[in-house]
């Protein structure tokens, strides 16, 4: 089963070939960072305007690397959302228009299930699992009793992670995305600053980074007026450990309390270093529960692991029409 799978929900235009819902075939990633990166963050009509010039050319050379035509492909997928509208019409329209110039099937995908996905691309998955999603635009704890089927028992109430640590990147004026700058500078610096953690009530699942966010924006203004010098270095370290704390320790819990067999990570913001690290001394101890983290490249935003969320819908005989239509507020749970 080979299944094309194309994204471009956000700023990245990517395109890739799964086989069996697990083994990547080819995965092809053109990133727009370096149009957006003046801007201090993506601007919408200028991710559409690259999807547009870039996505043919990143479809044939995903085939190309396969060394596959589109004979040899069994369906076309593509993220219908959630992201930003235009830049999803462009991967929505283009799959449309494959699926029925080949006359094959087209599978809609959410690109959160996506990112979950991509941990079946380093192990099959066995449930009931929870996963960690944290991206730019997205801070959920998602329990999976089986295939395609998502619970989500924790979500945040203002901020993503992702975007916090973008937020603080600029205010310390590291460049966009910022969220691998505060990675390598926490670990030049000691977390010396005592900065809020936003727990919640007791036995909630849900997060706040923007109690957070103020704080580092307060302490760097506050310094600042009392002409004292605070260390970038030591600002990241603080920033990153107070993320890394809650996240750790709500995943911990979350997982134990649902009796859980594999805790997955997901998102960008999965490609943290000490995000990584906490994570493996946390759950190293907990005999059985398997931890999976994707490599880094699997972590952001790419096609591979919408074919491979794709692929679970294709067996499961969901087909998308030619009604698909981009979603940016689609719901994962549906
Ligand atoms: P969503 O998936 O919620 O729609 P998105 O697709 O924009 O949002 P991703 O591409 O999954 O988000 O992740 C991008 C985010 O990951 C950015 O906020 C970026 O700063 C963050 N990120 C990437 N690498 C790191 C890192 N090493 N440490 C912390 N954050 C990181
Ligand atoms: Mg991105
Ligand atoms: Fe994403």
């Amino acid at each position: 089963q080979l299944i094309l799978a194309l994204e471009t929900s956000c700023d990245e235009t990517a395109a890739a070939v799964i086989r069996n819902g697990h083994e990547i075939v080819a995965n092809v990633v053109a990133s727009q960072i370096e149009s957006h990166k003046r801007f201090g963050g993506v601007v919408p009509e200028i991710a559409s305007r690259h999807h547009v010039e870039q996505i043919t050319v990143v479809v044939e050379e995903t085939l190309n690397q396969a060394n596959l035509t589109f004979a040899d492909i069994d369906a076309i997928a593509v993220t219908e959302g959630p992201g930003l509208v235009g830049a999803l019409l462009i991967g929505v329209n283009a799959a449309k228009a494959l699926a029925f110039a080949h006359q094959k099937p087209l599978i809609g995908v959410h690109h959160i299930a996506g990112h979950i996905y991509a941990n079946q691309l380093i192990k099959k998955l066995e449930f009931p699992l929870l996963s960690l999603v944290v991206s730019g635009g997205h801070t959920e704890l998602v329990y999976m009793e089986s295939h395609g089927q998502f619970k989500v028992i924790g979500e945040t109430r203002d901020d993503a992670a992702g975007e916090a640590y973008d937020k603080v990147a600029r205010t310390l004026n590291l460049p966009y995305p910022g969220g691998p700058h505060i990675d390598r500078l926490a670990h030049e610096g000691e977390p010396l600053i005592d900065l809020p953690r936003a727990w919640l009530e007791e036995g909630s699942y849900d997060f706040s980074f923007s109690g957070l966010k103020s704080a580092v924006i307060n302490t760097v203004h506050n310094a600042k007026q009392k002409g004292e010098e605070i260390l970038p270095q030591t600002l990241a370290a603080s920033f990153q450990a107070s993320v890394i704390d809650v996240l750790v320790t709500k995943t911990v819990k979350a997982a134990k309390e649902y009796n859980v067999k594999q805790v997955l990570v997901a998102g960008g913001v999965a490609a943290n270093k000490g995000l990584r690290a906490a994570l493996e001394e946390a759950f190293a101890p907990l005999s059985n529960i398997e931890l999976i983290i994707p490599p880094l490249s699997l972590c952001t935003d790419n096609a591979a692991m919408i074919g491979a969320a794709a692929s679970v819908r294709f067996a499961q005989g969901k087909r998308s029409d030619m009604s698909l239509n981009a979603n940016p507020g689609l719901d994962l749970e549906e």
